[in-house]
């Protein structure tokens, strides 16, 4: 398919959800890839990062060229439909504690609308899942989480800028999340519903997440249980992660191919030559990689990467097990929420909305064997937390599986905020680095992205001399 028109996008629904938050199609800024020219700047991904990117160079003047590998921009964001509702494949929540994409939102006059609160949590005990009132329940954990936290907003009392208590975030940085865990020496029961927040947060394993990361997180939040919940887990967009990403891409007034996955990145110094996996190439005086840090490897870069993001794509950021289930639950359930100890099949089932005849219910499994799209495999995984629930239809999108993310949402291990943060944040010779892998603050979430486009869209206009 390769070149994008409004049009194309329109037809297969892409801009339906941003035609919905008020863009008009004649303005997405999808310009027709009749090959006007060449760009000013080629930008390599078109999620949140890219995109907004794409629309700092356009504000300084620059004509981006935005080529992406999938057939649909959003990246590890997806607006898609499931028993004919919108639902998200991938990144989902945004709060006002989340400056940038906040400020989006503004921007564009889109607004939020807010997750049904469960009416019960069902949580591991050591003679297995077990019903609690919901005030019990969050009431607990609450206090767990903050004596896990106790110090985080010392650490992080300026969350943007995560080294700027260096001295003391040094050594915490080598501890992960299952270390500080182990260090309160919890009772079992207790042990368990902790585990299963910091494993989830973790890809799967506890050992392999920093705790700084989380402290980070937990500090931008404002502390405590209830901001915590609520940046983190209950206000979505409005018109969907799509809506707001169509209304930047609108203002980018970028050429955009989708279709398009770029095989490699070549600086010689005065120009960036990009071709394609099918041969194509492009060139332009700068280029902004907004790609996963897990992709980075899979593209040949000449001269080779800086040694911090060759560190970064080996190791990984985006954790290494991660897939979102849309589950349709019928049977007398209520709104429960569940939530699994570390190594449970589903980590988290979150209630989504009622139907006439049950619940919509999303799942998150970081399991490294679990088979998300296996309806026998989720059915057995739900009836476990739920015996009463009947598990009637599911959509599953495994991210790590999934070659243009090769991982979920950003978790760093321990070390990688002092080892490789600064670094990665630079640009190098023709090429600015953008995804929320690497974001200064919300690293992780769309804020994330957002945060870090702009940087590298700044970085790139002033590399080009704009
Ligand atoms: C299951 C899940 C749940 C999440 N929940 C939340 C949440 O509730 N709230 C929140 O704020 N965040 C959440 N996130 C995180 C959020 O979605 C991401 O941090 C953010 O979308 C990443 O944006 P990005 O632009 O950095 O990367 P991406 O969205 O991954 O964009 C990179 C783009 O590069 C493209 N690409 C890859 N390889 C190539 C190539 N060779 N050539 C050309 N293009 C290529 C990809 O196709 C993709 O479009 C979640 C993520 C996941 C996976």
């Amino acid at each position: 398919m390769g070149e994008e028109t409004v049009e194309n996008l329109s037809r297969r629904g892409l801009l339906a959800a941003g035609v919905a938050a008020g863009v008009p199609l004649g303005q997405t800024g999808v310009a027709a890839a009749s090959g006007g020219g060449e760009p000013d700047a080629i930008v390599i991904g078109a999620g949140y990062a890219g995109v907004t990117a794409a629309r700092e160079l356009a504000a300084r003047g620059l004509r981006p060229l935005v080529l992406e590998a999938r057939d649909r921009i959003g990246g590890r964001t997806w607006t898609d439909t499931f028993a004919g509702l919108p639902v998200e494949r991938g990144g989902t929540w945004v709060h006002w504690s989340q400056p940038h994409v906040w400020a989006e939102m503004m921007r564009y006059g889109i607004g939020v609308v807010e997750d049904p609160a469960p009416d019960r949590a069902i949580l591991p005990t050591p003679d297995g899942p077990r019903s609690f009132p919901l005030d019990e329940a969050f009431g607990h954990l609450g206090e767990l989480l903050v004596r896990f936290f106790d110090g985080a907003a010392t650490l992080f009392d300026r969350p943007f800028d995560p080294l700027y208590n260096a001295d003391a975030v040094r050594p915490a940085d080598r501890i992960s999340l299952r270390a500080r865990l182990d260090a309160m020496r919890l009772p079992a029961r207790d042990e368990s519903w902790m585990s299963g927040v910091t494993s989830a947060y973790s890809g799967g394993r506890s050992t392999r997440g920093a705790y700084t990361q989380m402290a980070r997180w937990w500090s931008l939040a404002g502390g405590g249980f209830d901001k915590w919940n609520a940046a983190t887990g209950h206000y979505r967009i409005e018109s969907g992660t799509i809506g707001l990403l169509t209304a930047i891409l609108a203002d980018a007034s970028a050429e955009l191919r989708l279709s398009t996955p770029v095989a490699s990145v070549v600086d010689d110094g005065r120009r960036v030559h990009v071709t394609t996996r099918s041969g194509r190439r492009f060139s332009a005086p700068v280029a902004v990689v907004a790609l996963p840090a897990n992709v980075w490897h899979t593209i040949r870069f000449d001269p080779g990467l800086p040694a911090a993001h060759t560190a970064a794509t080996r190791e990984g950021i985006g954790v290494p097990n991660g897939t979102k289930i849309w589950i349709h639950v019928r049977g007398d359930v209520g709104r429960f929420f569940a939530q699994d100890a570390e190594g449970g099949p589903i980590s988290a089932l979150i209630p989504y909305r009622e139907t006439g005849d049950g619940l919509l219910v999303v799942g998150f499994s970081y399991h490294p064997t679990f088979d998300g799209s296996d309806l026998a495999q989720v059915r057995a995984a739900v009836r476990r937390q739920e015996p009463k629930a009947e598990v009637t239809a599911i959509k599953a999108q495994n991210w790590a599986r999934d070659e243009f993310s090769l991982g979920g949402a950003a978790c760093q291990t321990p070390g990688q905020l002092t080892r490789l943060h600064a670094a990665l944040q630079r640009p190098s010779g023709r090429l600015a680095f953008a995804t929320s892998d690497i974001a200064a603050g919300w690293n992780g979430y769309i804020d994330g992205a957002i945060e870090s486009g702009i940087r590298a869209g700044r970085q790139a206009a002033d590399a080009a001399g704009r």
